[in-house]
């Protein structure tokens, strides 16, 4: 007797690409709602069922949906913004400052419906999406139709969508509790990085994820930047660290693993973590390659994903599966590893697993969802097709084949494509609104990027306040002479300290724009040994009112954030027209003098060696307090020069104490 279903799909290729790799010709595949019922030769489903709907698909390849399992899909919006540049200068200098300034629900739907419908037409039908705002990208989605993991990132700074990690972790609470049994979306959370995260914010998101039993989506030893900070920090590579978190004892979806070691790949085997491996985007921000042959061997699920469109710059996983087995075949030097049927596999049915989806999805079996594509491979650069080997079929696919050779997709039972037409999505409309932000976002960045005190704050966070300071400052020629003098003056010291101070000034064509100086203390103690260490950023503003040709006093404006990236980084950034290097030791007293606080500086610079300097300044938060200062700190270094022997005394400070004068006039 036959049994009744929805739709047969006939006269088709048909890959299974299940655990026996099972091919049919002319198969055919029996969908009833949203589930199949049967695949298999066509005379036998033929046979068994009938259907309201027989659709012949002229024989091509019909096959599961691919799986991209890495994506930030509202960045399409963001694609082309910054390129060819370092991971940290490219995440902390343009995505995470224009993100901060653009993303809103708006943004994010866009962005959202523009990756679908790109996702679509290269024939993918299941995604694991990273971003802010997820529910409104969980939205989006559903109404387009595709499936997708919809995970709310966590940060430990704050964020577009929230000022704390509190609030992320809420917000993901939320949206998990509301989504949790939806037909299309898988809600999760995303702490986005062991290095972006807190100890306790990958605690607090393996505990949300357990409770709800949702996957976990992070990326984890992406560069080896990020394995040797976490060496250095945590004197253990990546994964042991976020294991010792908890974070294995939820489902846990990894991207990247490019620089992980075989204990790791047993860890995150053992703990039946899934891989998101993104060839394109570890090559093009020269990541490296991760491990992925070792990988497989271990029996760890390694899915492909495309990473974002603005680290890509594409969705298209004919690609990245392609450039998959290429990569480890270059990476291994053996080019029997990642075989075309292997590498498909992980696109669909493995790559389902790595998801924690693989009993729903991933393969063309009864009782899975109907999510699959129609690819024709009867045109010029899929011919002529050779059947001895039934592994011809998915050489074909991975190494000849092309996102455009998708003409239908399937997804829950119902066509988002159709003969190349979107059903679900108006393009036209879309492009065109793409443009209309992409115009916004470049006057942003153009305003930004004209002005190094933006670019500062874009990074950094720095207060819009500046701070001023007087200073004088003489060159002198022996050490202990000016040690005893400010002994014998009558100042009260508060405080004593030594650094060995490394400074790098920027200097940019634009003078206006003054000097970025970024600071490395080492602080010492008596015993002169190295306690701690700091890094600085300073902007210094240009001298507003010109200053005396001694250099001995000055006003300018300042601003002040701690440097949290490395000088490498701020060169990339700042792109600076040239540098200057300066080392000194110093030695600093805080002291009061007549009620005011004051700084001394004893400075020996050494690089370039330009001998000793004394430098008695005071730091003020409005430019009055600092003109009102302006006397006393002259005052305190004529008295510390007072009690010196004249000789040792160059000619500047004489030039200090006969303009005493013209400064009262000069700062007023
Ligand atoms: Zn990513």
């Amino acid at each position: 007797m036959t049994q009744n279903v929805d739709i047969i799909l006939i006269n088709a290729i048909v890959l299974t690409m299940d655990a026996d790799f099972q091919q049919f010709e002319p198969g055919a595949v029996a969908i009833q709602g949203d589930t199949i019922i049967a695949a298999g030769l066509e005379t036998e489903i033929c046979l068994a069922y009938a259907a309201k709907e027989k659709i012949d698909c002229q024989g091509k390849v019909l096959m599961p949906g691919l799986i991209n399992a890495h994506t930030h899909v509202s960045m399409n919006l963001l694609r082309g913004l910054a390129d060819d540049l370092r991971l940290d200068v490219w995440l902390m200098g343009y995505m995470m400052p224009v993100e901060r300034e653009f993303v809103s629900p708006e943004f994010v739907v866009l962005g959202a419906k523009l990756a679908a419908a790109e996702l679509i037409r290269t024939g993918v039908t299941c995604f694991n999406d990273m971003y802010y705002f997820e529910e409104d990208v969980a939205k989006a989605i559903a109404e387009v139709g595709l499936r997708a993991i919809c995970g709310q990132t966590v940060l430990k700074f704050p964020s577009p969508d929230a000022q704390s990690y509190e609030e992320s972790l809420g917000y993901a609470r939320e949206f998990i509790q509301r989504w949790k049994n939806h037909p299309l979306i898988v809600p999760a959370v995303c702490p986005h990085a062991p290095y972006t995260c807190t100890e306790e914010i990958l605690k607090a998101a393996a505990e949300l994820a357990v409770e709800f039993d949702v996957p976990l989506h992070t990326h984890i030893s992406e560069t080896a930047l990020e394995v040797e900070n976490t060496r250095k920090e945590q004197g253990m590579p990546v994964v042991p660290y976020v294991k010792k978190q908890n974070l294995f004892d939820a489902k846990v979806i990894a991207a990247h693993c490019v620089h992980i070691d075989d204990g790791e790949i047993y860890t995150l085997t053992h703990r039946n973590v899934g891989v998101a491996h993104n060839p394109s985007s570890n090559l093009k921000l020269a990541s490296g390659t991760a491990p992925v042959s070792r990988m497989l061997e271990a029996g760890l699920n390694v899915g492909i994903g495309t990473d974002s469109s603005a680290s890509n710059n594409d969705l298209d996983m004919f690609e990245e599966i392609r450039l998959a087995s290429f990569l480890a075949k270059v990476a291994t030097g053996d080019p029997t590893v990642l075989p075309a049927q292997t590498t498909l596999n992980m696109a669909t049915h493995m790559g389902a697993k790595a998801l924690h989806m693989g009993e729903l999805i991933g393969s063309l079996e009864a009782g899975k969802r109907a999510d699959l594509i129609l690819v024709d491979l009867s045109n010029l650069h899929n011919t002529p097709r050779f059947r001895r080997d039934s592994s011809n079929i998915y050489a074909k696919l991975v190494y000849a084949g092309k996102s455009t050779d998708v003409t239908d997709v399937m997804v829950n039972g119902k066509w988002l494509m159709r003969d190349r037409q979107l059903l679900t999505l108006n393009e036209t409309e879309l492009l065109a609104q793409a443009n209309e932000y992409a115009g916004k976002i470049d006057a942003f960045l153009i305003e930004r990027e004209q002005s190094v005190l933006s670019k500062l704050i874009a990074i950094e966070g720095v207060e819009e306040e500046e701070s001023f300071e007087v200073q004088a400052k003489v060159s002198l020629e022996d050490i202990a002479a000016i040690l005893e003098a400010i002994e014998k003056a009558n100042i009260e010291i508060l405080h004593h300290r030594h650094y060995h101070q490394f400074d790098t000034y920027f200097h940019f064509d634009d003078t206006s724009q003054g000097l970025l100086r970024y600071r490395e203390d080492e602080i010492s103690d008596v015993k002169n040994r190295i306690t701690n260490m700091r890094y600085r950023l300073t902007l210094i503003g240009r001298a507003r009112e010109g200053h005396f040709p001694s250099d001995v006093l000055l006003s300018r404006s300042r601003y002040l954030a701690p440097a949290t990236h490395s000088l490498r980084f701020y060169r990339e950034y700042f792109e600076p027209s040239g540098e200057t290097f300066i080392e000194k030791e110093r030695q600093r007293w805080r002291v009061l003098y007549k009620g005011t606080e004051f700084y001394i500086n004893l400075d020996q610079v050494k690089t370039p060696d330009l001998g000793i300097f004394l430098e008695v300044k005071s730091r003020t938060w409005s430019r009055r307090d600092a003109e009102n200062k302006a006397y006393l700190v002259t005052e305190l270094i004529t008295v510390l020069l007072s009690r010196m022997p004249e000789e040792m005394v160059t000619q500047d400070y004489l030039e200090l104490v006969s303009d005493k004068e013209k400064h009262g006039k000069y700062v007023a």
